[in-house]
Order: structure tokens, then C-alpha cells, then sequence
């Protein structure tokens, strides 16, 4: 870790009192522990345990179904592919759970890539309600809705917009919503060298100034009775405790639930602050719902392809999009016209007027499970993430998901004895870790 800046020490000095030098001996040492989450999406903490590739350590006190482990190439792991867990800094488990989401609920992560507590809010809704995960970031956006197609999330929208664009849209929406601000990162010293290299205090001031601004467009969203999380992953008050009592002081419709800190000389983890917010007045907005626009054709296509290839047919709208995708869209999805979205619900595949060709999101949704499977030894799966044709067994025919363990990884078509490799070219890297 590069050299800690000189005005940081003195700030935390006088601010920190009589435990400084235990929290700066704690911020010297190199990161200890790393964490995952279990997506409950797919399978249980209790029944991933008993599978994992890799020791699970002792569960993370502060998070439902988040674990530590030492496993220094967990991003690489079948099971991963497979999109059974998430890989997260254990202390940034902590503000989700305080969102208390209860399936059916519309919920919104404000700032949500690369996608660690949407992968949390996720398995709290457990498919039923909306998720919109948003992200300003083109590129990062990029990233979240990756994530959120291996972790088969079906009820979510992943959108790229400014807040105040959704804010506009979305006046007295949400009954939950998370905004997980972007700060100076000094809980992340250990973690990322850059924290360290671009804290200033002038930095800590800009972003302070930036989150009361995302602050006031997620209090406009946010529904009367519902409930607003705030986190960041930095010590300086300046944008934890005391932007809570500024918000609090110009919002008398909102009072405090909790606060807390993670120092990372009092827990296993690295810094995190959260403090969660209720809004006492208001009713919750209506809003304009999609109307998708259908075509019978495609959509008797796709229930064909069901027919062979499917176990479970999904229930709900099917629509074609303008470039023949098809997409099931969760029950009541938002009329989001005029909002950058790269992921609504899950893609189901595309359909050029004649052949149905399956989407990878529809392998690896947890709301759909594939008939015609192909169950895999380790090595095969690990040629098959590598972009290989795998030899299929006698009488295969049609898209078939690849599987390990059980678990899907893409879909392979059977031709003449062989399985041609349907897995998204850009995502054959991943196996190569
Ligand atoms: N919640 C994420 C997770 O758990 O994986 C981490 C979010 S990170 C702490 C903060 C995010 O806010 C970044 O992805 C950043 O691009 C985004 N951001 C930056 N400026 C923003 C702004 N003005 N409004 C909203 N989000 C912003």
C-alpha cells in the first residue's frame, strides 16, 4: 500500500482520539479477508457449503448468507461462472440487510455497479417485485448487467442514467432504495492502492457536495412509509455522519433508524458506514407501466423451443423488442422509454422470422430451468467455458445447458454427435483464470 497521505493521519488523529493508533496499526496491514455472497437465487448458503469448490470460512456476522474464504482465484471458479455466489468485500455486505426488502417490494440501487448489493437485494425479493439497479457509468453499467445476467436475476431492469433523470421519472416510487455513494474510499486504502493515491481533502469535500445531491433525487423517489439506505466506504465524516444530520436537518419527512460505522480495527473487514432512513409522509406513485409490444409469431416460436428444451415455462409477458430480442418482463415493469437500459427481466433469445436462437441469460435465469441438459465432469465444463466443441452423447439433438453439478452454464447445440458451443464469445476469458 502506498505511503498514507500526511493529512489524512492528522485528521483521524483528531478525530479518532483515544483508539488511533489502534485503527492505524489496523489500516497498515494488508487486507485479511475476503467474502462472498450466496445467491439464494439458486441455491442455499447450507446446500452451497456442501458444494463449494472452496472452504467457506465462518459466515459474516453482519450479512445474511455472506461468508469469508481465502480463495485467491474464486473468480474463477465454476460455480462462479455458474452464478452461485458473488464476490464481495465483507464490511460492504452491511448496508443491504438494512434495507429490510421484502419480496414484492420496488426497490432501487441508486449507484449499483459492479453489482455486489443488488446481488443482495436481489435474493432479499426473491424474484417477486422490481429491482432497477442503476449505474451512470456507461462502462461500469456494462459490468452490473453482467453480473446480474449470471446471477439470473428475472425481476430486475438495469438502467444507465443520472439520478436526476430517474427522479424526474420516478417521483414517490420506491418503497426501498439504496444509495451506496461514491466517496473518497478511504475504508478501501488496504484494499486499492488508487484510494490512497487520490484521497485529498479537497476530494473529500467534492464528493460530500455530490452525494447531497444524489441524496435529495433518491428522498424525491422514495415513497411516504418507505425506506432510504445510505453507505459509503470512507471514514471521513464529512460524507457519514455528518451528511446524515444535513439530510436530516432539510428532510423533517425523514428520521434516522440506525447508523453504523465498520472500523477495521474493531471487525474482519475493511471501513463501511451505513445509516438507514425512514420517510414518514407521502403515498407511494402509481407510475406508468410497459406495454410491450407483441408478436405472435416470435412468441409461438419461443414456445415451441419451450416445449423441447424447457422444464419450466415462464408465466408473463413476452415481448419482441425492435431487434427481435425477446424478453420476459417482470410483472409490472416501468414504462422506462427515454432511460438508457441495457437489461430488462431476461432475455430470452432472438428470433430472426424463422429460427428461435435461446439467449444465455435464459441458461443461467433462476426463473427457468432447462429440460435438456447435459451434466458435465469438472474438465469438460472448464473445455466448455474455454469455447470448445464438446462430443454429445448418442440420440442428442437441439440446445441442451451445459451443466455442472446441476448447475447451467450456457447452452451447446447438438449436431451430428457434437455439441457446438453457444457460450457468448466475450465470455470465454473467464475460464481462463
Ligand atoms: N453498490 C455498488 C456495489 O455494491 O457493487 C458499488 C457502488 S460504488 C461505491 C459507487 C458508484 O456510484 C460507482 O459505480 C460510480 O460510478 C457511481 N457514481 C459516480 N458518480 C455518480 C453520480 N453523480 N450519481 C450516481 N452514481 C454515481
Amino acid at each position: 500500500m502506498p505511503e498514507l497521505p500526511e493529512e489524512f493521519i492528522k485528521r483521524i488523529q483528531k478525530r479518532r482520539g483515544e483508539d488511533f493508533p489502534a485503527f492505524l496499526r489496523a489500516l497498515e496491514l494488508p487486507q485479511r479477508k475476503k467474502g462472498l455472497h450466496v445467491n439464494t437465487l439458486k441455491i442455499s448458503s447450507e446446500e452451497f457449503r456442501k458444494i463449494s469448490l472452496f472452504p467457506l470460512k465462518e459466515p459474516v456476522p453482519w450479512a445474511k448468507d455472506c461468508f469469508y474464504h481465502d480463495e485467491e482465484k474464486a473468480g474463477g471458479d465454476l460455480f462462479h461462472f455458474a452464478g452461485l455466489f458473488y464476490l464481495q468485500e465483507p464490511s460492504a455486505a452491511c448496508a443491504a440487510p438494512l434495507l429490510d426488502v421484502r419480496p414484492g417490494e420496488r426497490v432501487l440501487d441508486l449507484c449499483a455497479a459492479p453489482g455486489g448489493k443488488t446481488a443482495q437485494l436481489a435474493s432479499a425479493l426473491g424474484g417477486k417485485g422490481l429491482l432497477v439497479s442503476n449505474e451512470i457509468d456507461g462502462r461500469r453499467a456494462e459490468i452490473l448487467s453482467q453480473n446480474v445476467e449470471r446471477l439470473g436475476i428475472s425481476n430486475c431492469a438495469v438502467t444507465c442514467a443520472p439520478p436526476e433523470k430517474l427522479s424526474e421519472r420516478f417521483p414517490a416510487y420506491f418503497d426501498k432504495i439504496l444509495v451506496d455513494a461514491p466517496c473518497s474510499g478511504e475504508g478501501m486504502f488496504r484494499k486499492e492502492p488508487n484510494a490512497v493515491k487520490e484521497w485529498s481533502p479537497e476530494n473529500v469535500r467534492r464528493c460530500a457536495l455530490r452525494q447531497r445531491e444524489i441524496l435529495e433525487h433518491a428522498a424525491k423517489m422514495l415513497a411516504g412509509g418507505g425506506r432510504l439506505v445510505y453507505s459509503t466506504c470512507t471514514f471521513a465524516e464529512e460524507e457519514d455522519e455528518w451528511q446524515i444530520e444535513e439530510f436530516l436537518k432539510s428532510h423533517p419527512e425523514f428520521e434516522l433508524l440506525s447508523m453504523e460505522k465498520l472500523l477495521p480495527h474493531e471487525i474482519e473487514g475493511e471501513g463501511h458506514f451505513a445509516a438507514a432512513l425512514y420517510k414518514k409522509e407521502g403515498a407511494r406513485a402509481r407510475g406508468r407501466e410497459a406495454v410491450p409490444e407483441r408478436c405472435a409469431a416470435a412468441e409461438r416460436a419461443f414456445y415451441d423451443f419451450g416445449g423441447r428444451c424447457l422444464e419450466t415455462l415462464p408465466e408473463g409477458a413476452i415481448a419482441t423488442l425492435k431487434d427481435g430480442r425477446m424478453y420476459l418482463l417482470p410483472g409490472g415493469a416501468p414504462d422506462l422509454r427515454g432511460i438508457r437500459l441495457l437489461r430488462l427481466g431476461t432475455e430470452l433469445g432472438e428470433w430472426d422470422g424463422n429460427r428461435f436462437k435461446p439467449a444465455h441469460a435464459l441458461a443461467l435465469s433462476s426463473a427457468v430451468r432447462a429440460k435438456r441438459r447435459f451434466e458435465t465432469e469438472r474438465e469438460t465444463a472448464e473445455r466448455y467455458l474455454r469455447g470448445e466443441t464438446l462430443e454429445a452423447p448418442p440420440g442428442a439433438e437441439d440446445y441442451a445447458a451445459i451443466c455442472f453439478e446441476g448447475y447451467p452454464l450456457g447452452w451447446a447445440k447438438a449436431v451430428r454427435g457434437m455439441f457446438k458451443n453457444h457460450l457468448p464469445k466475450a465470455l470465454r476469458k473467464y475460464a481462463k483464470n
